[in-house]
């Protein structure tokens, strides 16, 4: 489920610039002696582009910065093959080129920019937030303690933000089903905001079966009850018909022979999250007793069977 990048209406002169590579005059820009502290973001995507500690004054006549927001500015040499062209990773707007070698800040690099390519909004735009709402797809899942499933996925590549708390069994018009597993009413659940583009959601899964007991009904190890449950609540009914259909994989294969999987497919309802001191709990508690006897083997296990798929930190720490 790949999120739809939402564009802009532009101006036929906004276009001419971003769309047909036009240039805008020298000293025209509004953006030119904006002082103020913000981010320049994208004119036809709103994807942040530059801080405002990253401009400087370089007499050139548009907006300059020394510096981009990391992977925002996409650079690639013009076709005289002398200047290097830059636009906004995201939609592919054009900006203008980047220059180095003039020896005019300490970074040696300016990135000229079209001020009509951009627009200026107060605060910094913090990088995590927004890539959480705009590019991420999220991913919930639960199996016994919600500490044990934050742990494990945290420590995946291109997982982007994961949140703990709970959703409840039942949703506004409960079946049959619902009403039996409404013990307690709720589960508890990780949210994983992960980039589609680089983690599949199939890749989600397979951490997903392969780091619990899917086979144990309403408990795992000693968390017993509902809300220790091993469910995926999706997001889309593309989730949900690969959910099913790994579990009738894994049914079909020999692997939990005799016992079957028992993992529930629900669709997702309102999530709630956890007070901040509750998340985050395993990188905050390693040594309690619960991490070590629950949490430890399933990060030693994560780090044994998806070593390419772990964060660079993570890695270091295996070796
Ligand atoms: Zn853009």
């Amino acid at each position: 489920m790949e999120k739809e990048l939402r564009l802009n209406q532009l101006t036929p002169e906004e276009e001419r610039v971003l769309i047909h590579k036009w240039t805008e005059m020298p000293f025209t820009g509004e953006l030119l002696e904006e002082k103020r502290e913000g981010t320049f973001v994208c004119k036809q995507c709103d994807a942040p582009l530059y801080y405002s500690e990253m401009k400087f004054e370089s007499g050139c006549g548009r907006p300059s910065f020394d510096d981009a927001i990391p992977g925002q500015v996409h650079e690639y040499v013009d076709a005289d093959g002398r200047r290097v062209e830059i636009t906004c990773t995201t939609c592919g707007g054009h900006l203008w080129h980047v220059f180095r070698g003039e020896k005019l800040t300490e970074k040696d690099t300016r990135h000229c920019v079209n001020s009509v390519s951009m627009k200026f909004v107060e605060g910094k735009v913090d990088m995590l937030e927004h890539a959480v709402h705009n590019t991420a797809d999220v991913a919930t899942f639960g199996w016994g303690c919600y500490r044990c499933v934050e742990a494990v996925m945290q420590r995946l590549r291109w997982v982007i933000q994961v949140e703990s708390g709970f959703m409840w069994w039942a949703t506004d018009d409960p079946t049959y089903d619902d009403v039996s597993y409404d013990e307690t009413g709720h589960v508890e659940v990780v949210h994983i905001h992960f980039d589609p583009e680089l983690i599949t959601y199939q890749t989600l899964l397979n951490v997903f079966f392969s780091s619990h007991n899917p086979t144990q009904l309403n408990a795992q190890g000693n968390d017993k009850g509902t809300q220790y449950a091993s469910v995926i609540f999706t997001h889309s009914p593309e989730q949900a018909s690969q959910a099913q259909q790994m579990i009738q994989q894994l049914n079909e294969s020999d692997i939990y022979t005799p016992e079957t999987v028992v993992t529930q497919v629900r669709e997702a309802s309102d999530f709630w999250k956890w007070p901040d001191a509750h998340q985050d709990y395993y990188n905050n508690n390693q040594w309690d007793r619960y991490c070590e006897f629950v949490i430890n083997p399933k990060i030693k296990k994560l780090r044994e069977s998806y070593a390419d798929l772990l964060k660079d930190e993570e890695a270091e720490s295996s070796r």
